[in-house]
């Protein structure tokens, strides 16, 4: 299974799954004919797309969804809540419902989901899981990590998970407090501290990669998210790949294993 990082950031957030040849989206948010050629930059023909799962509408995450779905006859795969929102505005498409009691098929990948805490209709972090046993998880619009998103990213093989800001540059940013407080509320964003401290709880010894996600332009740098992140990977003995996502890409191509794959070559 490959991942690429289609951009990420708060002007659009955008990853790709490739498996079998199909490719499933996790999140849209750029314009549909921006996401098309990214993927084409990337290789991959937009043709090929079996579906988008959406974490929540806000435009960042879903801009181009319901237009890429309907363009493609791919569904959209998200919370009932998420869903009903979009589909207020958006083009007509089809939908697959996701759920914390669902799991939802499409092509290769078999997509559950697990409830979030952010300032959305029904916002959800992420899980995919292709043959061979290979698991992603993506969690990233979340003010708060509660027990059940712990549960949900035990055991994955590849997380891509929030890096929102830096404590210290946040309060020196130049926001307004009210804004500062939205961002570092149980509504809004975790923090560098906030994805180390949860990685520390979840790592295991199968995490391969790790992609800090939604990095703030002005209240994050990449020295601040790798080095508060790796500080806490590395004192549980990850030896795996940390990948901070850019938000202009598509960048390049991530290899995820499966377990089976990861014991032949241990
Ligand atoms: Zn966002
Ligand atoms: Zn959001």
């Amino acid at each position: 299974m490959n991942l690429i990082v289609l951009g990420s950031g708060s002007r659009g957030n955008c990853f790709a799954l490739v498996c079998d040849g199909a490719v499933l989206l996790i999140d849209a948010g750029f314009s549909a004919r921006e996401i098309e050629r990214r993927l084409e930059l990337a290789g991959v023909a937009p043709t090929a797309l079996i579906g988008i799962a959406l974490t929540h509408e806000h435009g960042d995450h879903a801009a181009g969804a319901t237009r890429l779905a309907a363009r493609h006859g791919a569904p959209i795969l998200a919370s009932f809540g998420t869903w009903r929102a979009l589909a207020a505005t958006g083009e007509r498409c089809d939908y697959l419902p996701l759920g914390m009691a669902t799991t939802t098929v499409a092509g290769p990948f078999t997509v559950n989901a697990c409830p979030t805490s952010h300032d959305a209709a029904e916002p959800i972090a992420l899980g995919v899981t292709m043959p061979g046993g290979v698991s992603l998880g993506a969690a990233y619009d979340l003010g708060r990590p509660t027990q059940a998103v712990r549960w949900f990213l035990r055991d994955r093989h590849c997380l891509i998970l929030e890096a929102n800001h830096d404590e210290t540059l946040l309060r020196t940013s130049g926001y307004p407090v009210v804004v500062q407080q939205r961002i570092a509320g149980p509504g809004g964003h975790l923090s560098n501290r906030d994805a180390a401290r949860l990685l520390d709880e979840v790592h295991h010894d199968g995490l391969q990669t790790v992609v800090l996600a939604h990095l703030s332009q002005r209240c994050n740098s990449e020295e601040a998210a790798r080095g508060t992140v790796m500080t806490s990977l590395s004192a549980r003995g990850f030896r795996g790949d940390l990948v901070l996502a850019e938000q202009d890409g598509p960048m390049a191509t991530i290899a995820i294993r499966g377990p089976a794959q990861q014991s032949l070559f241990a």
